[in-house]
């Protein structure tokens, strides 16, 4: 039914043959379910970097928005003024520190900026000497995480500085969990931030918006929403791994699909894709998908094993390879039933064993790729109650797709 009414609306042409689909009703519930848990007058920063974890950053920011989010939080420069240029108006944090010849323009654009080192405080002192524009901050103190952040000392000798610089206001201070999970640890981190935070208010400085939880510090120590959360990942309809407290509902937006692109028989014994990897051990129908690793299939972060039984697991794995086993974190599922991946997954194409499954060539399937992996280049299809709306193409294009017949350019 779906497809062929992505078919009938004269989507197939402009989509190619692999893309993304968000349901923007899920990004607003799942902002709604975490405002339940907030108190009222703690403040939501939606954080949208990384292409808002692979959902669109301008798309979902604008959802967000009109949800009720209060703040943005991006990375970069670039993702803070891509969405000033699609029109979102509200503050934006860019967490990350910039560099001194980078924040003339991120004050031009109206961006929050963290200053995580006296360097970067003097770089935002200096632009505002020389722009005449007024600069938001926010401290970022270091608190356990060892990377951007003004130790403890430091920001007591440098807020007399900053308190002297007419045009820096210090509207916020915060910190990042370096192991939300483990709740010693946290609640270190956490209780260093608050005397800092303390200290600096003792010498006069007003700090609104103090900040530190991310979405498990959201979930798992509501003592920590202070003035502010921080979140991402709940955001996009995931609990962070180890939380425990799942008492919202969240519902997730995201699907990658693809058509695939040619259906061949092979006899057993035939070695398939790239290398020869793979040999069939039965007469076997091969799909074409047209997804690779560029586009983030098959690409797995490897962590730590923080166990014996992890790195047993791990070992295993490694081992079971050696002899052609294969195990793959994505599922395809064609016609609603899960087919694997076989033999080793190219740039761009790859193959999936359809089984007795009666697929056709063209016809859709769905990937479960991750989030943060999938490529953007993947065009990007958002949809309200399953209904297209609008498109972000490969080439930064936006298409709306207003009524059913056909499309608009927005
Ligand atoms: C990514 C990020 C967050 C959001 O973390 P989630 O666990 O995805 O909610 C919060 N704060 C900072 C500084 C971040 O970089």
């Amino acid at each position: 039914m779906e497809q062929e009414h992505l078919a009938r609306a004269g989507l197939y042409g402009l989509l190619g043959p692999r893309w993304v689909e968000i349901e923007v009703t899920a990004l607003e519930n799942n902002l709604r379910e975490v405002k339940k848990i907030l108190r009222p007058f703690t403040r939501l920063l939606a954080v949208v970097k990384a292409d808002a974890y692979g959902a669109g950053a301008v798309e979902a920011a604008r959802v967000f928005c009109q949800a009720g989010a209060d703040y943005l939080g991006v990375t970069t420069l670039a993702e803070g003024v891509e969405l000033r240029r699609q029109g979102i108006t509200i503050p934006i944090l860019v967490m990350s520190p910039l560099l001194p010849e980078e924040i003339p323009q991120a004050l031009a654009w109206g961006l929050t900026l963290a200053v995580a080192s006296r360097w970067g405080a003097e770089a935002v002192a200096q632009a505002v000497r020389e722009t005449g524009r007024l600069a938001r901050i926010h401290l970022k103190i270091e608190s356990g995480m060892y990377r951007a952040g003004l130790e403890p000392e430091e920001v007591k000798a440098l807020i007399r500085d900053i308190l002297s610089w007419p045009g820096v206001v210090v509207e916020g201070a915060y910190t990042h969990l370096a192991q939300a999970a483990h709740s010693r640890k946290a609640w270190e981190q956490f209780r260093l931030f608050f005397r800092v935070c303390q200290e600096l208010e003792e010498e006069g400085l007003k700090i609104p918006l103090k900040h530190i939880a991310n979405s498990y510090a959201c979930l798992a120590y509501p003592e920590m929403h202070l003035d502010m959360v921080r979140v991402g990942t709940l955001l996009y309809g995931h609990y962070p791994a180890g939380t425990i407290h799942q008492e919202i509902k969240l519902q997730d937006p995201w699907k990658v699909k693809a058509r695939l692109l040619h259906i061949r028989e092979v006899p057993a014994g035939t070695a398939v894709g790239y290398g020869g990897d793979y040999v069939t051990k039965r007469a076997t129908r091969l799909g074409v998908l047209p997804l690779g690793y560029a586009d983030g299939l098959g690409l797995t972060a490897i962590t730590r094993p923080k166990s014996w039984p992890d790195l047993l697991r791990f070992l295993a794995k490694t081992f079971l390879a050696y002899w052609g086993w294969q195990h793959r974190e994505e599922a395809v599922l064609v016609r609603g039933r899960p087919v694997p991946i076989i033999g080793r997954v190219g740039m761009q194409l790859s193959l999936v064993d359809l089984g007795d499954i009666p697929a056709q060539e063209g016809e859709e399937v769905e990937i479960s790729l991750g989030r943060p992996f999938t490529s953007a280049r993947l065009p990007r299809l958002y949809l309200r109650e399953g209904e297209p709306y609008l498109l972000r193409l490969p080439t930064g294009e936006w298409r709306g797709l207003k009524d059913k017949a056909g499309f608009r350019a927005r």
